[in-house]
């Protein structure tokens, strides 16, 4: 069975991506330093799969702890999604960003090198084309970011390129996600954000279940069909399965490739709200605010690449999308937290 080794692996779409490759028949082990998710997610993973992923609780930037990992085990690739993701945060503690995500990333492929270990699939960001210039946005668009969390995502495309350059033997394939969103069909295992969530999906989600009193739709004078902004929303386990088509599409020459993981449709704040009551059954009550600071109007994906080269495309829809928050959400009101 093949060894991935997973970074993040506990976290919201590190998880999903385990369920996925155990299901593909894979040997995931995950390190993770619970920084931002909790052991009862290798629970639920053990009651989808029927297998406990292996687990080593570490920090990726440990450079001991890779070597033992990486002694112990003969692994065929590398996924990593291990990192902070918080906008607002990065704004205001930077320097936790780029430690986290660009020495977390050095310390893993140093330690990847010394075993020889080439192959690694990188959660990347549509984050990376800043304000796009148009849309669809493809992958040959111009690269510009607007806070230290995208810096710390080009950062790493930017060594993932230069090393692969270098030296040939190093694979790469960068995976820029657009917004993410549902959860696993079983509703065992979702997103399960700190604290008041910062995106819209789980912000919805949490309203319609009683947590929060109120969407806040930040702009309604954007130039876009009904003035909100306008998104891509994929499915969290089309995203998951993705990765599997990545590490499998690694070719002799691959060098260093990026892939756009979207529908390649956009929908708005408000087509969201009017969907998830629909699925839920339950009001969304919301307020028009003003735009939130470096938000873009429209930003959707030209998924056409990784349908030619890695043979992925998403399968579900906002149905599915919306049936599997509320099914997560209502399951789990308070996430992975028990009552
Ligand atoms: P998440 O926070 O749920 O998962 C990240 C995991 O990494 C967490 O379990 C956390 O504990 C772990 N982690 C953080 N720092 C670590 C460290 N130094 N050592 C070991 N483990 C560490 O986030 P997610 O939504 O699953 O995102 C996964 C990846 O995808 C991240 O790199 C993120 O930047 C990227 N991404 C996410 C989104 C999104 O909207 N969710 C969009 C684009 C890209
Ligand atoms: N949004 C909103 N209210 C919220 C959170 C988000 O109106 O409480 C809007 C936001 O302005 C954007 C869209 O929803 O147009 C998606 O935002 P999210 O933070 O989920 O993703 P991102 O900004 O990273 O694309």
């Amino acid at each position: 069975m093949k060894k991935i080794l997973v970074t993040g692996g506990t976290g919201f779409i590190g998880s999903h991506t385990v369920v996925s490759l155990i299901e593909r028949g894979y040997h995931p082990v995950i390190i993770d330093n619970l920084d931002n998710s909790c052991r009862t997610v290798l629970d639920r993973v053990e009651r989808i799969c029927k297998v406990r992923p292996t687990f080593i609780e570490a920090d990726v930037r440990d450079a001991s702890a890779l070597d033992a990992i990486f002694s112990e085990h003969d692994f065929e690739c590398v996924i990593h999604f291990s990192g902070l993701k918080a906008v607002g945060e990065s704004v205001e503690k930077p320097m936790r960003y780029y430690s986290n995500n660009v020495e977390g990333s050095i310390a893993l492929l140093k330690a990847m090198r010394k075993h020889e270990c080439w192959k690694l699939v990188f959660s990347s960001s549509s984050t990376v084309y800043g304000d796009p210039e148009q849309v669809p946005i493809t992958e040959s668009a111009k690269l510009s970011v607007t806070n230290p969390y995208g810096q710390t995502k080009l950062m790493v495309e930017n060594i993932l390129r230069d090393l692969s350059h270098a030296d040939q033997r190093w694979k790469f394939t960068l995976l820029r996600y657009f917004n993410p969103v549902g959860a696993h069909e079983s509703g065992l295992i979702g997103e399960d954000p700190n604290g008041i969530p910062n995106n819209l999906m789980p912000y919805i989600a949490q309203v319609a279940v009683g947590r929060l009193e109120s969407l806040r739709v930040w702009g309604n004078d954007y130039d876009t069909p009904d003035g909100t902004g306008v998104r891509d929303y994929i499915h969290v386990v089309d995203l998951a399965e993705a990765h599997i088509n990545a590490l499998e599409h690694f070719k002799p020459s691959h060098g260093c490739r990026a892939y756009n993981i979207g529908t390649g449709e956009g929908y708005s704040v408000l087509d969201m709200v009017k969907a998830f009551e629909q699925a839920s059954g339950q009001r969304v009550p919301y307020s028009i605010e003003a735009r939130r600071a470096g938000d873009v109007a429209t930003s959707y994906a030209d998924a056409g690449l990784s349908a030619k080269e890695i043979g992925w495309a998403a399968q579900r829809g906002l149905a599915e999308i919306m049936r599997d928050q509320w099914n997560w959400q209502h399951n789990n009101p308070n996430g992975y937290t028990e009552q």
